[in-house]
């Protein structure tokens, strides 16, 4: 009983804090990746639209958000997930940290999309030729760590590295695909994410931009 009240009480405080949004008003989590899909088309063949840029977008938003994807995704200034995605104000909730490490704020980030704005689709998106990916692979295998805490990225990426060691094929674009894959298990042990998933209409993807097409490839969904 207490526990139930405790979480009624979080409840309510969520939703005055953050507007809670009902997942009926979301659209399916396959109609958000077409979404996405169509918006970096648009992008990668130089004819983006800017949608929801506009003044009436941004004063319709002042009451509140649904964003209809969480986009998890490196630091990388030449991947913004909003231009990559051809997107605009209040569709996509983006957090960013380099490598797409998921510390406790970037967790925290992530459920509030999918638990509290009830965000049908979650992206992790990679990109060709990360350096974050690339100085773990050197730190790891040299056992020579990164100054400060940019040691941290590599030891969170560090399965990935391990994995990939002894390849023949190429080490740094199979690293940065293990990477997007432990990040989606990862996330997926979530008890938000995985109550959201269990409940159906959620899904979460991974994906890599590839840097000179402009493209994202999402891996298998
Ligand atoms: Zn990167």
């Amino acid at each position: 009983m207490k526990r139930y009240i405790l979480a009624a009480a979080a409840a309510l405080i969520l939703q005055g804090a953050f507007c809670q949004v009902d997942a009926k008003d979301q659209v399916s989590p396959a109609v958000a990746l077409k979404m996405l899909q169509e918006g970096n088309n648009r992008y990668a063949a130089g004819e983006p639209t800017y949608p929801h840029q506009d003044a009436t977008t941004r004063e319709s938003l002042s009451s509140g958000q649904a964003p209809f994807a969480v986009v998890l995704s490196c630091v990388d200034s030449r991947v913004p997930p909003e231009i990559v995605f051809d997107r605009g104000l209040g569709d996509m909730l983006v957090i960013r940290t380099a490598g797409h490490v998921v510390d406790n704020a970037a967790l925290g980030s992530i459920e509030f999309g999918v638990g509290v704005l009830k965000s049908p689709l979650l992206v992790v998106l990679g990109h060709e030729s990360c350096g974050a990916v690339k100085a773990s692979i050197t730190a790891v295998d040299e056992q020579s760590p990164l100054p400060g805490a940019i040691q941290s990225l590599a030891e969170a990426i560090k399965p990935a590295v391990d994995k990939t060691r002894g390849t023949t094929g190429d080490r740094v674009a199979e690293t940065i695909d293990a990477n997007v894959q432990m990040v989606v298990e990862q996330l997926k042990k979530s008890e938000i994410i995985r109550t959201a998933l269990e409940n159906g209409s959620f899904k979460v993807v991974g994906g890599v931009y590839d840097l000179d097409t402009g493209e994202v490839h999402f891996h298998d969904h």
